[in-house]
């Protein structure tokens, strides 16, 4: 099979009736690139940098950033890669910072309210990303956003070492987008705000999943409610596919959903743009892809969006697919 799937390395991802969409990779370390590419990746949907963080004994340097960013993006040639910044706490530690002892550390100090109090670590990483634009198609992605006053945030310092570095003469890209992670629903339900002011999304079904349904994402006594094909979940998709579309950006996807086999066809179906998953998992999608109508899933989506339960949903893309 694997073989068989090599031949579609080079073809589109497009459905039967002409619609295109974008399979990319997710990545932990710019050695990971080679695997997207080996497997026809269209570009780099996630690029999880906090593994830069945790495989060092301090805090990288915004040189040591830099080179990997840069190396990402010279591989991927004029390809989008969605870099995402700092996603640390949770369950993600750091030997060398210590974080406040909290009951929920899932919803405590992590991700970017870390980097909104941290601005010194924050500053950091953005101008390490920003040098970096000038070797590729960067899109920065700022992960756990909940409130709009946050990504405001996030953007002016953004902004603000954007000009600080124009002003030191380092040269930077031209082209370079910044958006958010969808995976907090306040953020899903503000989508159509929230995209008047992002360049994209991409949906964090990981988290999305745990924060809509109040169950831990580690915990296996309640892994029962680990639900991405719930219909409440798929009416936040659309709500945040939906929002972007209106606004003329794009919405992809970098959470386990967008490499599902099952849950292809009906995101498909919401209008997703972008499927970002592991890289094993590319080809296999893009044969899926081409084997379906976009206008059927859209029939399809609608069913799902209308039904009660995650099996009802699951049933209902089974026979499709027969
Ligand atoms: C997600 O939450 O879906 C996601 C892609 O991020 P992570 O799994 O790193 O939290
Ligand atoms: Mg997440």
């Amino acid at each position: 099979e694997k073989e068989a799937l090599k031949i579609l390395i080079s073809e589109k991802s497009v459905t039967l009736d002409g619609h295109e969409v974008e399979l990319a990779g997710n990545i932990g370390t710019p050695k990971d690139v080679e695997g997207v590419l080996a497997n026809g990746g269209e570009g780099v949907g996630l690029y999880r940098t906090e593994f830069l963080y945790m495989d060092s004994d301090n805090f990288p340097t915004e040189d040591e950033q830099f080179e990997a960013y840069k190396t990402v993006l010279e591989a991927m040639g004029n390809k989008k890669v969605v870099i995402r910044t700092l996603d640390i706490g949770g369950d993600k530690k750091l030997s060398y910072f210590t974080f406040p002892e909290e009951m929920n550390p899932f919803l405590g100090y992590r991700a970017i309210r870390l980097c909104l109090d941290r601005t010194d670590i924050f500053r950091t990483q953005l101008r390490a990303l920003i040098r970096a634009s000038a070797y590729g198609h960067l899109c920065i992605m700022f992960p756990m956003i909940a409130t709009l006053k946050e990504f405001r945030a996030a953007k002016a310092l953004f902004n603000e070492e954007k000009e600080n570095l124009i002003r030191e003469g380092v040269k930077i890209g031209d082209k370079i987008e910044v958006g958010i992670m969808v995976e907090i629903p306040a953020a899903a339900v503000l989508a159509d705000q929230f995209a008047k002011e992002a360049d994209f999304f991409s949906i964090g079904t990981n988290d999305l999943v745990q924060y809509s349904m109040a169950a831990d994402r580690m915990s296996e006594k309640v892994s029962y409610l680990y639900q991405p094909m719930n219909p409440s979940l798929l009416r936040l998709i659309k709500m945040a596919i939906d929002g972007a579309h209106k606004e003329g950006k794009w919405c992809g996807m970098c959470g386990e959903m967008a490499g599902d086999e099952l849950a292809a066809p009906v995101l498909l179906g919401l209008g997703l743009d972008e499927f970002s998953m592991s890289a094993s998992s590319i080809l296999r999608a893009r044969k899926m892809i081409r084997s379906l109508k976009k206008s059927d899933m859209e029939e399809l989506a609608n069913k799902a969006l209308a039904s009660e339960t995650m099996e009802d949903v699951i049933e209902l893309v089974k026979n499709s697919l027969k």
